[in-house]
């Protein structure tokens, strides 16, 4: 009989490895968070979430509004300074760092050790076990999850992903600039703002909070080339100035199954390409894979069955948000195409993008 550290090691405590932590911890396995920044820390993000808020609120309670920073009513799209759009699409605003840090809390309470500032920086699956490698020395367990976000050292380690390509992700900068609420409602109105441009097959947004706005702009790595530039030109358009301003990649790959769980392996989060891309909203959909992945090591962990069958099983519990993300991966290739063909109105016809749909059903 093997010697195991833990049942689970969970790297990375971002939303998706926090929310898997916390559930595996709650089913009473022997669970290891491993993080390599030293927390509470910050994640470049516009940090706002949809009406899909109430999934959230109902797993962890009423300490997720605790920390709302802003409820809009609605979302704005302008092209080449156009009204396209003007509809009431219920959002909620946060700072990444106290979210992620509430769901890292709800692990800890759920029984799950947590080791900050501690990169992994190996990772080895065999058919007995998993051993991990960090900071802080080896640890062996019969489970991996990867939410290490990404660039998952997990997934290029253990041979599930060796990277995005630049068609299969997005490079997005943001800053968030000090404004007083006052102001943000004169310039902005309560909602989110998009803009969009002939010349940029991609967003730039303003998302309110409290006492600063989010501004940022997004586009696939394979047309980033000058998007700093571009960032820039938006600032002094929108008469700002831009404070720490950060980067960061979002996967935008259709889901493969294939890319996300092997044997006694799985990735949950951006580790595993859940994100829906033609928004670039991840943060639900990391909440949503990491319980999954935990559901997963559940059964694995009290059948003593780490059989591939077994694994296979998260694509059964991930099949609706697998779903959703294709059907937004729909979404952003029509888009694309929209834009390279200069039909953009015609894609703005209400229903299509389905949010007159979700509106109704949260309002
Ligand atoms: C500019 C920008 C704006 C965005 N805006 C939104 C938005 O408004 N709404 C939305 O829903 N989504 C948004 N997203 C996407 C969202 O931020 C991600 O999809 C989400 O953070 C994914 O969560 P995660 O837990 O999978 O990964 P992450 O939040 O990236 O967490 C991964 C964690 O793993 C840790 N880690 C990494 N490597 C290692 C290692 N080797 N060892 C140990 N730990 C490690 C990291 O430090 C990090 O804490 C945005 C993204 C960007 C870049």
């Amino acid at each position: 009989m093997y010697m195991y550290d833990y049942d689970v090691i969970v790297v990375g405590a971002g939303p998706g490895g926090s929310a898997a932590a916390e559930k595996c911890a709650r089913f009473g396995l022997e669970t290891l968070l491993l993080e390599k920044e030293k927390l509470p820390r910050d994640k470049a993000c516009g940090g706002m979430f949809c009406p899909t808020i109430r999934y959230v609120v109902g797993i962890y309670g009423t300490d997720v509004e605790d920390i709302v920073e802003r409820r809009t009513k609605g979302c704005r799209v302008y092209f080449e300074g156009e009204l396209m759009m003007d509809v009431k699409y219920p959002s909620f605003m946060f700072s990444r760092k106290k979210f992620d840090y509430l769901i890292t809390k709800k692990a800890v309470e759920s029984g799950a050790k947590l080791i900050d500032n501690c990169m992994v920086s190996d990772v080895c699956a065999d058919s007995r076990k998993v051993k991990v490698v960090c900071d802080k020395g080896t640890f062996v367990s019969k489970v991996v999850i990867g939410a290490d976000g990404v660039n998952s050292v997990v997934a290029r380690k253990t041979g599930l992903n060796s990277g995005w390509s630049g068609k299969d992700s997005a490079l997005a900068i943001e800053s968030e600039i000090k404004m007083s609420n006052k102001e943000i409602e004169k310039r902005f109105g309560n909602c989110a703002v998009g803009y969009l441009y002939r010349d940029f097959v991609g967003y730039e947004w303003v998302i309110p909070k409290d006492g600063r706005i989010n501004v940022g702009l997004g586009t696939k790595v394979s047309r980033s080339g000058k998007l700093r530039e571009r960032f820039d030109e938006m600032i002094l358009r929108l008469g700002l100035r831009a404070g720490d301003v950060k980067a960061h990649m979002i996967p935008m790959k259709m889901l493969e199954s294939t890319h996300n769980h092997k044997k006694r392996v799985l990735l949950c989060g951006d580790a595993g390409g859940f994100v829906y891309p033609f928004v670039g909203a991840g943060i639900e959909p990391a909440i949503v894979s990491g319980r999954a992945a935990a559901d997963v090591c559940y059964d694995a962990v009290r059948y003593d069955d780490f059989s591939s069958w077994r694994f296979e099983k998260y694509e059964f519990y991930c099949k609706d948000l697998v779903h959703d993300i294709k059907k937004s991966g729909m979404q952003l290739k029509v888009f694309e195409f929209a834009m390279k063909h200069h039909l953009l109105k015609l894609f703005f016809v209400k229903r299509f993008l389905n949010l007159i749909d979700e509106t109704e059903k949260f309002m």
